[in-house]
């Protein structure tokens, strides 16, 4: 029989990602909502070793929906990697009387779940959190929609100062694995050519189309370049490729960084991560344990974490070939 959850904990994990505040706040007020003790896990996997916890209710989570980040703090911990760090962890939630916890993190976080789940028979439940969109059975992770919209707006203003002197910008954009950061935000921003890690377009490509946009006339030009594309080259590499190659440009080159990660979550995933919270704690309640909360057709499923780290997503082919007509 499987043993009645009267206290859940809540953590954030890996790298931040806005809306995890909100997801926060979900799993909070849920717990309150159905009269069940929560507890929140301060520094991830770190502060279940540590046994940094904090008892919340409703009211421990005002006023947090709207700001970025994670108020729960986030953080790497190698020490759970080990048996002896999960077994740490493992007592720290037991002396506190914790039946099961919700993790909002992405891959990495969830393959711990899952490892203590299975060591441990310990109930728990993923949340997706990260702005990569790289967790296989959700078409959405809360942070996604934020940041590409991050990314648009920025660009956005660079193609004005582009414009203003017939500039081409290489601008870089997160995603070392997977480019649907610099896909979607690409075709957003109305970039000229994206370059992904799913496809080497090679070099001469990226010539030939920057040759085409200014015969056209084209004024001003955007490269998108993910962290992990397959050229062989970074962003600065490229600007000297195409000034040798093609010294009718003038380039210059923009890093976006870190900024993608911040600020406050867009409503599409506020209410993603306020969906998410509710059904994470519901599916615990149901007895359901060691899957992740996905949006699937606009609809929340249950995916086994097994087949969420399984792999990466695949790109949007459709996408790419909406890009490939938009450049014309
Ligand atoms: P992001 O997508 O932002 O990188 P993530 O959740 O994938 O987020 P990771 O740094 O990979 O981030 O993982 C977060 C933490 O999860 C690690 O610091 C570690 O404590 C734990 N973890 C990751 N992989 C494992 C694993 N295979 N076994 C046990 N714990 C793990």
């Amino acid at each position: 029989m499987t043993k009645k959850i009267n206290k859940i904990a809540v953590f954030t994990s890996g790298g931040d990602s806005p809306g995890m505040n909100s997801a926060i706040r979900s799993v909070v007020r849920t717990c309150a909502f159905m009269k069940l003790e929560c507890v929140a896990i301060y520094r991830g996997y770190q502060g279940m070793i540590d046994g940094d916890f904090k008892p919340m209710n409703a009211r421990s989570v005002n006023n947090i929906i709207n700001k970025g980040g994670t108020v729960l703090k986030s953080a790497r911990c190698e020490e759970f990697r080990t048996p002896e760090g999960r077994k740490k962890a493992y007592d720290q939630l037991v002396k506190a009387k914790i039946d099961a916890f919700v993790v909002i993190g992405g891959n990495g976080s969830f393959a711990g779940a899952q490892l203590f789940n299975e060591e441990f028979d310990f109930p728990v439940m993923g949340i997706p959190g990260t702005i990569d969109n790289d967790i296989i059975g959700t078409s959405y992770t809360i942070g996604f929609d934020t940041a590409i919209n991050t990314v648009v707006e920025v660009i956005d203003k660079i193609r004005d100062t582009a414009s203003s002197h017939n500039r081409l910008f290489f601008v870089e954009v997160m995603g070392r694995d997977v480019g649907h950061i610099a896909l979607n935000a690409g075709v957003g921003a109305g970039a000229e050519e994206i370059l992904i890690p799913e496809q080497n377009l090679g070099l001469e490509r990226l010539l030939d189309s920057l040759k085409r946009s200014k015969k056209s006339g084209k004024s001003s030009s955007i490269v998108i370049v993910a962290e992990g594309d397959k050229t062989g080259k970074n962003v600065f590499e490229l600007k000297e490729y195409v000034e040798e190659h093609l010294p009718i440009y003038d380039v210059r080159v923009s890093v976006l960084g870190h900024m993608q990660r911040g600020g406050n979550p867009t409503c599409f995933d506020r209410v993603l991560a306020s969906r998410m919270g509710v059904k994470s704690v519901e599916a615990l309640l149901e007895g359901k344990s060691n899957y992740m909360v996905g949006i699937r057709d606009t609809k929340l499923v249950l995916v086994p974490i097994k087949e969420a780290i399984s792999a990466h997503t695949a790109i949007d082919e459709e996408l790419i070939r909406v890009s490939d007509i938009m450049t014309t």
